[in-house]
């Protein structure tokens, strides 16, 4: 039958398993994997159609979506490490990503080594013995740091140590770190990639290096992701560039508003002339370094709780990439297992909020922070 219309969007295949018409078209799909359906954990119509959406923003060779960030990352080191590899990563990783190396994977005989992704030498002196890894992020939670992509792959590739670099805080149309030498790129897609807080998923793609494995990771420990969270994903991939390019400009007007506003308050951006990381910043991303800030309200924990209270529109919710603007509280969420001095070590104090810029109108934010502030000031 001649079909003459056809759905403008994809489909959704929730099946967990497809049928063969006999034995032999079953061993035909599995001698060439990838061409057939079989089981949904192994992949399905829906992973493939957002993994080829993203491995195409990031300029990779291959890439595979997970089910959460999480995943993608556990995916990359269970494919890649055994007992006795050494790892090396960045001081300033997700706190949960830190608990897994420093915790999890050493419990299999993992040596994983601390250190500060943003100090070249430092980094030098620890690839001077053999790593299978190094891992950093783009953009460093919750001060916004920038390692320099370009000179660390340098390093890493002079020592044969695949950089693994998590991209989430950028997103493919802010950095493609595969651009600037990285070996493999994970995302967490549960944040701005997915931009409605609905969806838990992660991605991993690279150039080449060990593919196979990472892939195999995903098939047989089950990190997969659901049909239907790959279609919301391909969804919100549609809106990606609007949505991220707005929350953006509102991030950059918002750490000047602060800075002309409120000059007393330590605003943490990487667009700002005063940013540690400014100038590298400005290589790898251009005008725009991403939709977070960081600033430290007055008055510590209470001077939070004031603001919180006051500051309308503007929720507390650990986690970040939503369609309007909230706050994170780093000290009580995502470093919450760090000691008070390994956290002001990190420069986490106990008044400091990560900022979430949303793609709302910025008048409404902006009148939304002069309360908090001037809420948590008056205590
Ligand atoms: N990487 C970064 C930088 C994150 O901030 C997070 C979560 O907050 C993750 C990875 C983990 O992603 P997920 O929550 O999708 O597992």
């Amino acid at each position: 039958m001649l079909q003459k219309s056809s759905p403008l969007v994809p489909s959704i295949y929730p099946g967990s398993v497809y049928k063969f018409t006999d034995l032999d078209t079953y061993e035909e799909s599995i001698l060439n994997p990838g061409e057939e359906f079989i089981y949904a954990r192994d992949g399905h119509p829906n992973a493939i159609i957002t993994s080829n959406e993203i491995t195409k923003l990031h300029n990779a060779n291959w890439g595979m979506v997970t089910g959460s960030g999480m995943g993608a990352i556990s995916a990359v080191l269970i494919g890649i490490l055994s007992s006795g590899a050494r790892i090396i990563a960045g001081k300033r990783l997700y706190g949960r990503t830190l608990k897994i190396l420093e915790k999890d994977f050493t419990r299999f005989g993992v040596q994983c080594d601390i250190v500060d992704e943003c100090n070249l030498t430092e980094l030098k002196s620890a690839l001077s013995t053999p790593a299978s890894i190094l891992f950093i992020e783009t953009i460093t939670n919750p001060t916004l740091r920038v390692p320099n992509l370009k000179e660390i792959s340098i390093l890493t590739n002079k020592n044969k140590t695949l950089l693994v670099v998590d991209n989430t805080f950028a997103t493919p149309l802010l950095c493609k770190p595969l651009e600037h030498g990285a070996d493999i790129v994970i995302e967490s897609l549960t944040k701005i990639m997915c931009g409605h807080s609905d969806v838990t998923m992660g991605y991993v793609g690279g150039k080449q290096g060990p593919q196979e494995n990472i892939i195999k990771a995903v098939k047989d420990i089950g990190f997969h992701a659901s049909p239907f969270d790959c279609w919301l994903i391909s969804r919100s991939l549609e809106t990606l560039e609007l949505r991220l390019n707005q929350s953006c400009k509102n991030a950059s007007e918002l750490a000047y508003w602060l800075k002309l506003n409120h000059p007393g308050i330590r605003v943490d951006f990487p667009g700002l002339e005063n940013h540690e990381d400014f100038n590298i910043s400005k290589e790898q991303f251009g005008n725009f370094p991403g939709h977070l800030i960081a600033i430290e309200i007055p008055k510590g924990r209470e001077g939070v709780n004031r603001f919180l209270r006051t500051a309308k529109n503007i929720p507390f919710c650990p986690s970040l990439g939503h369609s309007s603007t909230s706050v994170s509280h780093s000290w009580s969420t995502s470093h919450r297992q760090l000691t008070s001095e390994q956290k002001l070590n990190l420069k986490i104090t106990e008044g400091l909020l990560r900022v979430s810029v949303g793609h709302e109108g910025i008048e409404k934010i902006i009148e939304s922070f002069d309360d908090g502030i001037k809420a948590a000031q008056s205590i």
